[in-house]
């Protein structure tokens, strides 16, 4: 082998996708994930929600009108939408394809069906799935976070229970029964993929393409 061969070599970048139901601590999560992981670009999503206190503009999500998010997705600028508990969501285009022509890692989180969209655009996507150990617990911390009404908790739960029949989409499974087990988790999922060979290779190599 010549010694040219032993140079370290650019890789492919991880796109990791994390969903779960809401309440299962995927935003607390992945927030810890970018503390662990600073150069990990993150994925600012649109909604028509509206904000909840401590939310952020431009850093928790874009907070749009409907008619200023329908304009947006006329013209082409998500990646994916999807109408979720009444709101609409969308992962802008344009940050995931720079990120990604840098060679940066990036995480997002978007519900069942975006992620399947996502694989679609991107085979090489990592999708994992976050959960909780029962539904009970996914209504408790509902209620606990105290910014949702009765009613949204119901359908919160009611989305959760049928996103619970994507899992078998998914590359990989975390219960997040112990916050910073759950973490470590993510992070060496986060670890393992940047170390694969094919990623090395190239993208054609992931999707299989080659
Ligand atoms: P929440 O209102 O709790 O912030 O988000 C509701 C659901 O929408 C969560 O499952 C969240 O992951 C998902 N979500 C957030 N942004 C996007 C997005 O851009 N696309 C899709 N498909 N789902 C999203």
């Amino acid at each position: 082998m010549p010694a040219d061969n032993l140079a370290p070599v650019p890789r492919e970048p991880v796109l990791l996708v994390v969903s779960g139901p809401s309440g299962s601590g995927k935003d607390s999560l992945v927030d810890a994930l970018r503390a662990a992981e600073p150069k990990l670009a993150y994925s600012v999503s649109a909604t028509t929600r509206p904000s909840r206190p401590g939310e952020v503009e431009g850093q928790h999500y874009w907070f749009l009108e409907r008619t200023e998010f329908e304009r947006r997705r006329a013209s082409g600028e998500f990646l994916e939408t999807r109408d979720y508990a009444g709101h609409l969501y969308g992962t802008p285009r344009k940050p995931i394809e720079d990120a990604l022509a840098a060679g940066r890692d990036l995480v997002m989180k978007p519900e069942v069906n975006g992620a399947m969209s996502i694989k679609i655009i991107y085979p090489q996507a990592v999708l994992v799935f976050l959960t909780v150990p029962s539904a009970a617990i996914l209504r408790e911390r509902l209620e606990q976070r105290r910014t949702e009404s009765p009613e949204t908790i119901e359908a919160r739960v009611a989305i959760a229970a049928r996103e619970a029949d994507a899992i078998g989409n998914y590359e990989y499974l975390i219960v997040n029964d112990d916050f910073d087990a759950a973490l470590e988790k993510l992070r060496a999922v986060l670890i393992a993929e940047r170390l694969k060979i094919a990623r090395v290779r190239g993208r054609s190599a992931l999707d299989g393409s080659s």
